[in-house]
C-alpha cells in the first residue's frame, strides 16, 4: 500500500455532522456539544499521528479503518452518552451504604415521589387555603402533622439541616455568643464545620468543657451578658467511649429558661421510633437519640435532616416551641432558605405515612430493618441469577456468597455495622477497580464496594426493580 500523508485522512469536521448516522447525536446533545466532540476525537488522532504513533503504513491503514466503518463514530457515540448519562440520573445501590450522601441519601416512600411529581409538574396548593380562600403559610400543614408526629408546637422547613442551623444562629445569636461543648464542634462532610457555620451565622463560638466531658457547670460559667444562646449538637458521625460525659439537652434546656435564653438541639438524624404507632425498632440504632425525646427535652428548638433516618425528601426541619418558631420565620434568611414545594409535598406525605401506622413503608427504615435471614436469600438468589449471566457461566468470573456488614450512612448510628449477605464477584481478567468503574459508568450506574480485591455486592439497598437492572448490567459486561 502507496504511503500517503495520513493528516488527509481526517475528515472535515462539517462533513462528519452531516452525515445521517450522526444526526440522532446532535439531536441527543445539540449541535455545538457535537461539533466539540468530533474536534475533540480528530485533534486526538491528529496529536496521535504528530507523535508518529500513526504514520507507517500499517498504522495509516488502521486509522483508515478506524476513519471509514465508523470508528468515529463509536468514538462520538462513546462521547455522547457520557454527556447524556451525566447529571441527577437513576441509580442501583450494591454499596451496602444504606443512606449514602453521594447517591442522594434517603430514597422516599413511592407515595412521597408521587406527590412531589404531582407538586412538580402541576399548579399546587401551597400559600392558599382552599376552604377558606384566605392566604396562609406554606408549611402550616407541615406544621400540624410534626406537632402530631413528635409533640412540638410548631416547625418549618428550609433547604437543609445546615440551612436550619445557619437560621437558628443567624436568629437567636447573631452578634452574641453561642455556648457549646468542645466535644461537639462536628464537621459533617467536608464542608460543613460547625466553628465555620457559627462563623457565617455572625456569632461568637464558645467552646466549653473538655474534648471528652462537659458538665452544665461549664456551660454555667461560661454565661455572659453576651450569651446569645445554648447549642447542643449530636455527634452524628463518630462516637466517644472511654470516660466521657455529655451535657443532656434537659439541663441545658433548663439553664437556658433560667436565663431567658433559648436553646437549640442540633440532631442530625431525625430517628423515630417508640411513641410512634406501628414503628418496630431498628436492630442496631438503640443508642441513637430520638427526634421525640429531643422535643421532650425542652430544647427551643430542634433541627434535623429530612432525608437521613427520617426517610423523606432533602429538607432541614426546625421543630420546637411556637415562639422560637415564629422568630426564625421572620428572619429574612428564612426567605431565602425555605423549602420548595417539592419538598413539602414529599415530606408531608411521609409524616403522613409515619402518623398511619405506616412508617416503616418508609425505605431508608425498610432497608435498615431487613432481617438477615431474608438478606441471605436475597443475596442467594442474586447469585443463582448472575451465575446464569455469560460472563459467569463462560468463566470470565467467580462468584461468592459470605456474611457481610451493610452501614446505615450519612452520619447516622456512628460505629454501628449491620449483617447482612453479600455477593462476590471476581473477574478472570481485570481488577475489582475496572469491573466497578465499567458498573458505575452502566446504564443505569451501579455502584459497589471492592473488598480484598473482589467486588462486594449488598442486596440491602435493592428497591423493586433494581435486582433486574443489576443482573442486567452484569450480563451485559
Ligand atoms: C447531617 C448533619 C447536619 C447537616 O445536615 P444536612 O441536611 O446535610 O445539611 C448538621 N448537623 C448534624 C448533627 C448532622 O448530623
Amino acid at each position: 500500500m502507496e504511503t500517503q500523508n495520513p493528516f488527509r485522512l481526517l475528515p472535515q469536521v462539517d462533513e462528519v455532522l452531516a452525515r445521517p448516522v450522526v444526526t440522532p447525536f446532535v439531536e441527543r446533545v445539540g449541535r455545538d456539544l457535537c461539533r466539540g466532540f468530533v474536534q475533540d476525537v480528530l485533534a486526538d488522532w491528529r496529536g496521535e499521528i504528530s507523535a508518529g504513533l500513526l504514520d507507517a503504513d500499517g498504522v495509516t491503514a488502521r486509522l483508515e479503518g478506524s476513519l471509514e466503518p465508523g470508528g468515529l463514530v463509536e468514538c462520538l457515540r462513546v462521547k455522547v452518552d457520557e454527556e447524556a448519562g451525566r447529571g441527577v440520573v437513576k441509580a442501583v445501590n450494591v454499596a451496602g451504604v444504606v443512606l449514602h450522601t453521594g447517591l442522594g441519601r434517603a430514597p422516599v416512600h413511592p407515595e412521597a415521589a408521587a406527590a412531589m411529581a404531582t407538586a412538580a409538574g402541576s399548579y399546587c396548593v401551597l400559600e392558599v387555603d382552599r376552604f377558606s380562600g384566605q392566604r396562609n403559610r406554606r408549611d402550616d400543614r407541615l406544621s400540624k402533622l410534626l406537632q402530631r408526629l413528635t409533640g412540638c408546637e410548631a416547625a418549618i422547613a428550609v433547604n437543609n439541616n445546615a440551612a436550619a442551623c445557619v437560621l437558628a444562629l443567624s436568629t437567636f445569636a447573631k452578634g452574641k455568643e453561642t455556648i457549646v461543648s468542645r466535644g461537639e464542634l462536628v464537621e459533617i462532610g467536608g464542608s460543613f464545620r460547625m466553628p465555620d457555620v457559627m462563623e457565617q451565622a455572625g456569632t461568637k463560638l464558645v467552646g466549653v468543657g473538655a474534648t471528652n466531658r462537659t458538665r452544665i457547670a461549664d456551660f454555667k460559667n461560661a454565661l455572659t451578658p453576651e450569651t446569645g444562646m445554648l447549642l447542643k449538637v449530636h455527634t452524628s458521625n463518630y462516637a466517644m467511649i472511654g470516660f466521657t460525659e455529655e451535657t443532656p439537652m434537659e439541663e441545658l434546656a433548663e439553664l437556658a429558661r433560667a436565663n431567658g435564653l433559648p436553646s437549640v438541639y442540633d440532631l442530625g438524624a431525625g430517628f423515630l421510633n417508640d411513641g410512634v404507632p406501628g414503628l418496630q425498632p431498628i436492630h442496631g440504632l438503640e443508642g441513637e437519640p430520638l427526634l421525640s425525646d429531643a422535643i421532650r427535652s425542652g430544647a427551643d428548638v430542634v433541627t434535623f435532616s429530612g432525608d437521613k433516618l427520617f426517610g423523606g425528601p432533602q429538607a432541614g426541619i426546625l421543630a420546637g416551641n411556637l415562639g422560637a418558631i415564629e422568630d426564625m420565620r421572620k428572619h429574612p434568611l428564612y426567605r431565602a432558605m425555605r423549602l420548595d414545594k417539592v419538598g413539602l409535598a414529599g415530606l408531608e406525605k411521609t409524616c403522613e405515612l409515619y402518623l398511619s401506622g405506616r412508617g416503616d413503608e418508609i425505605p431508608a427504615r425498610a432497608l435498615m430493618r431487613r432481617e438477615p435471614g431474608e438478606l441471605q436469600a436475597a443475596a442467594e438468589r442474586l447469585a443463582g441469577r448472575l451465575a446464569k449471566t455469560e460472563l459467569v457461566e463462560s468463566g470470565g468470573a467467580t462468584l461468592g456468597v459470605e456474611p457481610g456488614k451493610s452501614q446505615p450512612g450519612s452520619g447516622s448510628a456512628p460505629g454501628i455495622l449491620l449483617d447482612t449477605t453479600v455477593v462476590r464477584l471476581v473477574l478472570k481478567r481485570d481488577s475489582a477497580e475496572v469491573l466497578a468503574a465499567r458498573l458505575r459508568a452502566g446504564d443505569p450506574p451501579v455502584f459497589t464496594r471492592i473488598a480484598d480485591e473482589a467486588l462486594v455486592l449488598d442486596p440491602r439497598g435493592l428497591l423493586p426493580g433494581d435486582e433486574d437492572l443489576l443482573v442486567a448490567a452484569i450480563g451485559a459486561l
